[in-house]
């Protein structure tokens, strides 16, 4: 089973990353931590710097993450949890707000992109609930990298 999460305030940029990997991942930075928490389904994995928390034990699965370091913070997780690739959908999700992303036609996405990205490239994929644009960058081949990196 593929495993989802929920991260705490402070665990932004983990969030990012293990949206990034593909993993369904709730970041809700405006809403209070305890009320965030009573909402989680109850095989959701929250994932806390919070001693507190941790203590209350509450009704969902709980990682307590050790580091400060984000990079150090996703180690952690894919140890624990003896992540593999084949558990990845890297550039599956959208960054921003969670939302699986879906193919976009070019066409369609003239003047909503710089020309540069327009003219070099061929696929596309958008957000449905945010409408973000993505593309194969130089961003996806350093987070490429990163993504051997963590799972070799
Ligand atoms: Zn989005």
């Amino acid at each position: 089973m593929i495993p989802f999460f929920a991260a705490e305030k402070t665990l932004g940029k983990l969030a990012k990353w293990l949206r990034l990997l593909g993993f369904d991942t709730l970041y809700e930075p405006g809403i209070a931590t305890e009320e965030f928490i009573e909402n989680l389904e109850n095989d959701r994995i929250l994932l806390t710097r919070t001693q507190r928390i941790r203590k209350q034990s509450p009704g969902c699965k709980l990682i307590f993450v050790q580091s400060d370091h984000w990079d150090a913070q996703l180690k952690q997780i894919i140890l624990e949890l003896g992540l593999t690739a084949a558990q990845i959908r890297a550039f599956s999700r959208c960054l921003h707000c969670n939302e699986p992303i879906v193919a976009a036609e070019k066409k369609s996405l003239w003047g909503r992109v710089p020309d540069y990205i327009f003219e070099t490239h061929e696929h596309f994929q958008r957000c449905p609930k945010c409408n973000s644009i993505y593309w194969p960058g130089t961003h996806t081949k350093r987070s490429l990298e990163k993504i051997r990196e963590f799972f070799n």
